[in-house]
């Protein structure tokens, strides 16, 4: 009887145990949640009781660097390859690549060559090839051509369309009947709000609290379409921002012949492209001509920076100071605020924070690189990952199942607006347990109602042996 029950118990356990583990071990849901130029801190302006909700019951990750150039398009071919801009190519938001004899220039839309992308292969693809699905909601370069496939679903690029309509796709495609396992969200703010206003300007608290309200809205979406208890939601962005001055501007005029090179990339890094014999007059007049402004050959660019092993790497680039703005003269745009400078500098740091079944809960840890992101996508989504520059072993402690006792979310010292306003219910403390314990009741239920079963099943055999041994003596 007992090697039955055993085997019996281990078959329940069997079936109830997947429902405990499905989301720990097997086919993950995630999105991916980008809003430009958010800066780390700006979590911290104002009160963020959406962000903090996020962070409460899920992880934060207080610093990420970025990769350099810390502009919107090589930050965000990052985060869907893991690799440094020298590697998946998309070096600038404008380029030239001299081999091809073609330009990119995200100014004038003109970004739609997949031999600008196709030095990687972003993370949708790769999903895909794996037989999965994805869906993309104005993700850069989600609505381009590359290697010959689009993701799943995708939406063409049009920055009017409104973040509700967005939202209303990215459910529509995790709910169909062939549901992705893949959601790229994209939104323009607060970038651009941060170029016009600058960071420090009292103006962008209401853009910040804007963009809580929105992530509010996503989650009640979510939660709508009963989605918020299974998916991991990654937030993040791909830079910061730092205030800008009139005061701080290097014009290139006063020190360079307008007719000596051609200006590829703009402030506040400045890819150079000296005409015909014409490197060393630019270089020369250039390198020593302002304290805030450093000239480096291509090939003299510092490591860290793994910028220069690539042909859209113009031959002169120059780098302004934080806060300094790189003009060709004055008649031409100034921003109040900007990015792009070294990625060590925090204020070009983005946020980073994460909810959902693979996550720990209350957790925040201190750095990160973007480039880390990617391998742990793929990790979530059970793919193999494409040879990139980031490392999982350095997020795998944001992970729910390789320590599921979380260390305590410690306010940081600096003005926690944002922690003390909440708007919602308090959420499961441990679902993986309360669904481990399910599963040990169904167990245990099965188990009685079988030995119930055999006792029963037992009885009339007994009560006719006793029978059958009594008859003799009765007929004796
Ligand atoms: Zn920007």
């Amino acid at each position: 009887m007992f090697p039955q029950l055993l085997l019996v118990s281990c078959i329940f356990a069997a079936l109830s145990l997947p429902m405990t583990f499905s989301l720990q071990s097997g086919q993950q849901k995630v999105l991916l949640v980008s809003f430009d130029g958010f800066r780390w801190d700006y979590l911290y302006k104002v009160p963020t009781p959406n962000f903090h909700h996020v962070m409460e019951y899920g992880v934060h990750v207080k610093q990420v660097t970025n990769i350099f150039i810390t502009k919107t398009y090589p930050n965000h071919y990052t985060l869907v390859t893991g690799l440094f801009a020298e590697s998946h190519g998309i070096v600038a938001n404008d380029m030239f690549d001299p081999i091809l004899n073609k330009s990119f220039s995200l100014d004038h839309m003109n970004i739609y060559d997949p031999e600008f992308w196709e030095e990687a292969t972003p993370i949708w693809i790769t999903n895909q090839r794996a037989g999965h699905t994805s869906g993309a909601a104005m993700w850069p370069g989600t609505d381009v051509k590359i290697h010959n496939s689009f993701p799943t679903h995708y939406m063409p690029y049009n920055e009017s369309v409104s973040f509700e309509e967005r939202v209303a796709k990215i459910i529509e495609w995790f709910t169909s009947k062939e549901p992705i396992n893949l959601g790229l969200l994209y939104w323009e703010d607060p970038d651009d709000m941060g170029h016009q206003l600058g960071p420090d300007s009292p103006l962008m608290g209401p853009v910040i609290s804007d963009i809580d309200h929105k992530l509010g809205y996503l989650i009640r979406m979510l939660k709508r379409a009963n989605l918020w208890n299974d998916i991991n939601l990654i937030i993040t962005s791909d830079h910061g921002m730092t205030q800008c001055s009139k005061e701080r501007i290097i014009e290139l005029d006063k020190y360079l012949d307008k007719d000596h090179y051609t200006l590829i990339g703009h402030s506040p890094v400045a890819a150079i492209l000296p005409k015909e014999g014409k490197f060393d007059d630019v270089y020369e007049a250039l390198a020593d001509a302002h304290p805030n402004l450093t000239v480096y050959k291509k090939e003299e660019m510092p490591e860290r920076w793994h910028y220069k092993y690539n042909n859209r790497v113009q031959p002169i680039v120059a780098v302004a100071d934080e806060g300094w703005h790189i003009l060709q003269n004055k008649s031409d745009e100034f921003l109040l605020g900007n990015h792009g400078y070294d990625n060590a500098l925090a204020e070009m740091h983005p946020i980073f924070l994460a909810h959902g079944p693979a996550f720990r809960e209350n957790f925040t840890k201190e750095a990160m690189n973007s480039t880390d992101l990617y391998p742990l996508l793929c990790h979530l989504l059970s793919i193999t990952a494409m040879p990139h520059n980031g490392s999982l072993s350095n997020v795998q402690d944001l992970l729910s199942s390789a320590t599921p006792k979380a260390i305590p979310y410690t306010q940081s010292t600096t003005l926690l607006l944002g922690s003390g306003l909440p708007e919602y219910e308090p959420e499961e403390a441990y679902p993986y347990f309360i669904g481990l314990a399910l599963g040990s009741i169904i167990v245990i239920v099965f188990s009685v109602i079988f030995i119930k079963h055999l006792i029963h099943s037992q009885v009339p055999a007994l009560h006719y042996m006793h029978t059958e041994i009594a008859q003799p003596l009765l007929q004796a």
